[in-house]
C-alpha cells in the first residue's frame, strides 16, 4: 500500500476549487509536480500541465485528472445577510440543506456558513418529504446585514463549496467533498512519481484540468496544444455495492480500480465515450499481469471530459479509469484508498507497455 497516498488525497481535499476557480489547487499541484523536477505550464484556460519525455516512435499519452469541484456562486445577497446561491455543476439538491459550506473568498479570509434547512418543528407534513429546489435555499454565514456580508468580501459570483475536509472511515476508506476528482489528482502525481524512475516509458504528458463540473470541456484546450495519440482520463466510476444501486452495476467499492467500456449522456451533451479497445487490451492485459482485478462499467448518465477530447485533432485513443465511489457529488463521497493504490500501479504498469509496437490501428482490433 503506497503510503503517501492518504496525506496526498487530504491535502488536496482540503482546498477549495470551484470550477473557474481551480487556483489553489493549481499551487498545490504545481508544488509536488515541481518536486518531482518536472516541469510545469499552465495554460490560458488553466489547465495545468507536465510533460515527462519518453522513447521516440512510441505513442504519447496524455494522464488527466480534473482539479475543479462543482459547488455554487453567490446569486444574491438578501438585505438580513442570507445569501442566495446558484447551482454550479451537477448539484444533488435533496442532499444540501444541513451542508456546511466555504465561501472561498480567498486563502485566509474564506468564510464558513450553512445552507439553511427550516426549522424542523415547523415543517409540516407535505414538506417532510419534499426536496427544496436550491433557488429557495440560503446560506447563513452569520451576516445579520448585507453590507456586513459585503465587508468580509463576499459579492455576487463569489464561488462558495461544500466545506472541505478528508473523513478516515473504517477499513481504508475516506469521506469527503470532491473526492471527484482529488481522488484522480492524487494517483496521478504518484504516477508521475514512479514514471519518473522509469527509462521504459513513452512520452507522457500529465495534465491537471479545469471545469469539468461546469462545461466538461476544460481539458481540450490542452490536448489541442499537446495532440497525443492517447488520452487517459482518472476519475471516478459509480460504485454498486450499496442497496440503492445495485440494478445499475457490479463495481464493489474495495474491489479494485474500473475501467470504463461505454458512457452517454443525452440531455443537452449528446456525448460519450466508447473506449479505443487497444486501450481496453492493454489494461485488462495488464490487471491480469499484475495479478490484480479490473472492474467494469458501461451505463448511461454519466459523462467525462474524453467524450470531447477524443475528437482532436485527427482523433485521440481514449479510455476513463477510475476508483469506485458511493454517494457521488454529495458533501461526502466515499472511495477506497486501496482502490487508488491500485489504480497507480495499474495505470503505471499499462503505460510502461507502450512501446514501439503498440498499435492503434483499428483494423488491428475488429471484433
Ligand atoms: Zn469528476
Amino acid at each position: 500500500m503506497n503510503e503517501r497516498l492518504l496525506p496526498l488525497l487530504s491535502r488536496l481535499m482540503r482546498v477549495p476549487g470551484l470550477a473557474g476557480y481551480e487556483g489553489r489547487v493549481r499551487q498545490v499541484l504545481k508544488a509536488l509536480i515541481g518536486e518531482l523536477g518536472l516541469a510545469t505550464r499552465t495554460d490560458r484556460l488553466g489547465n495545468l500541465i507536465a510533460t515527462l519525455e519518453g522513447r521516440t516512435g512510441v505513442p504519447s499519452v496524455m494522464l488527466f485528472a480534473h482539479m475543479d469541484q462543482l459547488g455554487f456562486v453567490v446569486r444574491k445577497i438578501e438585505a438580513d445577510g442570507l445569501i442566495r446561491i446558484e447551482r454550479l455543476g451537477g448539484v444533488p439538491e435533496k442532499a444540501l440543506p444541513s451542508q456546511e459550506v466555504l465561501i472561498s473568498v480567498g486563502e485566509g479570509r474564506d468564510v464558513p456558513g450553512v445552507i439553511a434547512n427550516k426549522s424542523h418543528h415547523a415543517t409540516t407534513p407535505d414538506e417532510k418529504y419534499r426536496v427544496v429546489p436550491y433557488p429557495e435555499l440560503y446560506v447563513d454565514a452569520g451576516f445579520a446585514t448585507a453590507e456586513a456580508a459585503r465587508a468580509a468580501g463576499i459579492d455576487v459570483g463569489t464561488p462558495i463549496v461544500y466545506a472541505p475536509k478528508l473523513l478516515e472511515l473504517a477499513g481504508g476508506r475516506v469521506a469527503g467533498a470532491a473526492i471527484d476528482d482529488r481522488a484522480g489528482c492524487a494517483a496521478i502525481v504518484e504516477v508521475a512519481r514512479a514514471l519518473v524512475e522509469s527509462d521504459e516509458r513513452p512520452t507522457v504528458h500529465f495534465v491537471f484540468s479545469v471545469q469539468e463540473e461546469f462545461n466538461l470541456r476544460g481539458a481540450l484546450t490542452a490536448a489541442q496544444a499537446l495532440l497525443p495519440d492517447i488520452a487517459i482520463q482518472v476519475d471516478l466510476v459509480l460504485a454498486t455495492d450499496t442497496p440503492d444501486m445495485t440494478a445499475r452495476g457490479d463495481v464493489r467499492l474495495g474491489g479494485g480500480p474500473a475501467m470504463s467500456l461505454y458512457s452517454f449522456h443525452g440531455r443537452g451533451t449528446l456525448n460519450g465515450t466508447i473506449p479505443h479497445p487497444a486501450l481496453v487490451a492493454l489494461f485488462d492485459a495488464t490487471a491480469q499481469d499484475e495479478g490484480m482485478p479490473l472492474q467494469r462499467t458501461a451505463h448511461i448518465g454519466a459523462l467525462t471530459e474524453t467524450a470531447y477530447v477524443q475528437l482532436v485533432g485527427e482523433g485521440v485513443a481514449t479510455i476513463d479509469l477510475g476508483f469506485p465511489t458511493r454517494y457521488t457529488h454529495s458533501s461526502l463521497e466515499v472511495c477506497d484508498l486501496g482502490d487508488l493504490d491500485r489504480l497507480v500501479r495499474l495505470l503505471v504498469a499499462g503505460i510502461r507497455r507502450i512501446g514501439p509496437d503498440f498499435s492503434l490501428d483499428r483494423d488491428d482490433y475488429i471484433q
